[in-house]
C-alpha cells in the first residue's frame, strides 16, 4: 500500500444525470484529497450530491468528466471487470438504503465480500467479526433474514459488513441515520477505531454535528461542488458553522 498517495481524490469531478435539456447537475466541479488513514464527514443539505461523489469515489458509477483515484489508481474509466476486484479488494460501502441481500440472513450477509473474492474468513477476520457483530448487538439475529429485521438492525448489518474484511477504505453513507442516539454512539465509536487502532480511512455522509464531531475533517458540498473544508471541530461548532454557510437546509 503507498502511504503517500491519498486515499482517494477527485479531480474537476463532475457528474450529470439525465438526458440533453433534462439534466441534472449532481456534481459541478470537485476537487477534493481524502488523506489516508484520517475520518473525513461529509455534510450539505439534502440534493447537495453528497451520495453521488461517494459513489463515484467508491467507483460505483462512472463521472461524467473528470478523474477519480482510489490510492494510485484512476479508476474514473476504469474496465468494469478491473474495477470490480479493485472494489472487491479495496473499499466497503454503506449505502444510505442498506442493499442487504433479502435472501441471505445476517450471517449470510456477512460474508459476502469474502465469498465474492472466492474464499472464506481465516481465524483472525473471523474473531473480528464476532466482535463487529457482539459491539453492534447483532449476536441474536445472525440466522434473520433483514425483512425480520428493523431499520436499525439493517443498517448495522450493513455496517459490519462494510468493515468485515477491513478494507483501506469505507465509505459510509448517513451510516447512522436510523439508529437510536446510543446505537449510532456505538457506531461512530467502531468507525473511530477503524481509524485508530486498524489505520483504515472512513468517509462518512452525515447532517448529525454530534456524528460529524467524530471526524478529523469535515467537508461541506453545496450544489453540486465543496463549499468548505473544516479540520476537527466541536458539534456546537459545526452546528454554528452550517447555520452560517448559505447552503445550510
Ligand atoms: P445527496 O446525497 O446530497 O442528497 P445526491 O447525490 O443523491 O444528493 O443527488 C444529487 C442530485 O442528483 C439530486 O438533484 C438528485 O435528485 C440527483 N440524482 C441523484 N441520483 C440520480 C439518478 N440516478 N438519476 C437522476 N438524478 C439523480
Ligand atoms: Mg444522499
Amino acid at each position: 500500500m503507498d502511504m503517500e498517495s491519498p486515499a482517494a481524490r477527485a479531480r474537476a469531478l463532475t457528474k450529470t444525470y439525465g438526458l440533453a435539456g433534462a439534466e441534472v447537475h449532481a456534481l459541478r466541479g470537485v476537487d477534493l484529497d481524502i488523506r489516508r488513514g484520517e475520518f473525513t464527514a461529509i455534510m450539505g443539505p439534502s440534493g447537495s450530491g453528497k451520495s453521488t461523489l461517494m459513489h463515484l469515489l467508491a467507483g460505483l458509477d462512472a463521472p461524467t468528466t473528470g478523474e477519480v483515484w482510489l490510492g494510485p489508481l484512476e479508476i474514473g474509466r476504469m474496465p468494469d471487470a478491473q474495477l470490480t476486484l479493485v472494489r472487491r479488494r479495496r473499499v466497503g460501502f454503506v449505502f444510505q438504503s442498506f442493499n442487504l441481500v433479502p435472501t441471505l440472513d445476517v450471517r449470510g450477509n456477512l460474508l459476502l465480500p469474502f465469498e465474492l473474492d472466492g474464499r472464506r474468513p481465516d481465524v483472525k477476520e473471523q474473531a473480528f467479526i464476532d466482535e463487529l457483530v457482539a459491539s453492534l448487538g447483532l449476536g441474536d439475529r445472525l440466522g434473520h433474514r433483514p425483512h425480520e429485521l428493523s431499520g436499525g438492525q439493517q443498517q448495522r448489518v450493513a455496517i459490519a459488513r462494510a468493515l468485515a474484511t477491513r478494507p483501506e477504505v469505507v465509505f459510509a453513507d448517513e451510516p447512522t441515520g436510523n439508529l437510536d442516539s446510543r446505537t449510532g454512539r456505538d457506531v461512530l465509536t467502531l468507525l473511530r477505531d477503524a481509524v485508530d487502532r486498524h489505520g483504515q480511512t472512513i468517509v462518512m455522509v452525515t447532517h448529525d454535528p454530534v456524528a460529524a464531531s467524530h471526524a478529523d475533517r469535515v467537508v461541506v458540498l453545496g450544489d453540486g461542488r465543496v463549499v468548505a473544508d473544516r479540520p476537527r471541530s466541536t458539534a456546537e461548532e459545526i452546528s454554528s458553522f452550517m447555520l452560517s454557510l448559505e447552503v445550510a437546509p
